[in-house]
């Protein structure tokens, strides 16, 4: 072939490897779920998907570590492990988590936050701002924070106690007047089982060196990003425990205690 057809090819080219490449046909509007909060809530701690199966599929969402050991907050790609001694890394590639929710964010809707409130005045509010409540929702917040109260659960040993009971356990860590983004999920009530219905938040600070599963916080002057997400993707652990394992009970009591409950006060 002659150079000059060479040249004329090359944009030809350039078009065809763009449309090979590995994010050129990713579902942005997935959420991508590694097993369900019900396993979660009977101890099924033992990683089964690779963080770096995670990232195939999100760049922004929240989860946990094998054996339960910290809280995950992955924001704009990067992977973060908030531990109970307070300490926070990014998380290597081969790790593994129990429970994971992530998503490509796009922001779609921005709202803007002015006035002050805590979280649960936040909940609400958000519940009177979304058009419906049946779609899942990725919520993003920046800001300068008066006050943030975070946990992380330390790592539990087998055999594993149930969610309520380890997160007894919780190392809580307040912080005023700190810079931020608070990462998480409104689930819909019908996927009660596969994730915890409602709002499910993480903080990490602007410097990555503090975050972890928010208990709560006071917000004046914020900017929240919405994402709604029409589909979801579960990758259910493939292991004795998960097969053996006694999903579907209702779990409400144990949920709120685990989540939300103990240390709301
Ligand atoms: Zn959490």
């Amino acid at each position: 072939m002659k150079p000059s057809r060479l040249i004329a090819l090359f944009p030809l080219l350039i078009l065809v490897l763009l449309a090979g490449c590995s994010h050129c046909g990713r579902r942005t509007d997935t959420l991508y779920q590694a097993s369900t909060i019900d396993a979660l809530l009977v101890g099924i701690y033992d990683g089964t998907t690779t963080f770096a199966e995670l990232k195939r599929h999100g760049n922004f969402g929240i989860g946990t570590f094998d054996s339960l050991d910290g809280e995950m907050i992955a924001i704009d790609g990067t992977f973060y492990q908030a531990k109970a001694d307070g300490t926070v890394f990014p998380v290597d590639d081969s790790a593994k988590t129990p429970f994971a929710v992530v998503k490509f964010f796009s922001p779609g809707t921005k709202l803007p936050l002015s006035g002050s409130r805590d979280l649960n005045s936040l909940m609400m509010e958000l519940d009177t701002m979304l058009p419906t409540h049946n779609y899942f929702y990725a919520i993003r917040i920046e800001g300068t924070f008066p006050a943030i109260k975070v946990r992380s659960v330390p790592a539990q040993q087998k055999p594993y106690p149930g969610l309520a009971e380890a997160a007894s356990k919780q190392s809580v860590f307040q912080f005023s007047t700190i810079t931020g983004t608070i990462v998480g999920f409104r689930t819909p009530n019908f996927a009660r089982g596969v994730n915890l219905p409602g709002y499910h938040f993480h903080f990490i600070s602007a410097d990555r060196k503090v975050g972890g599963h928010l208990l709560d916080c006071r917000i004046d002057d914020a900017d929240l990003y919405l994402d709604r997400a029409l589909e979801l993707h579960i990758a259910l652990p493939e292991n004795a425990e998960f097969a053996q394992g006694n999903l579907g009970q209702d779990h409400g009591q144990d949920l709120e205690k685990a989540e939300r409950g103990p240390s709301r006060d």
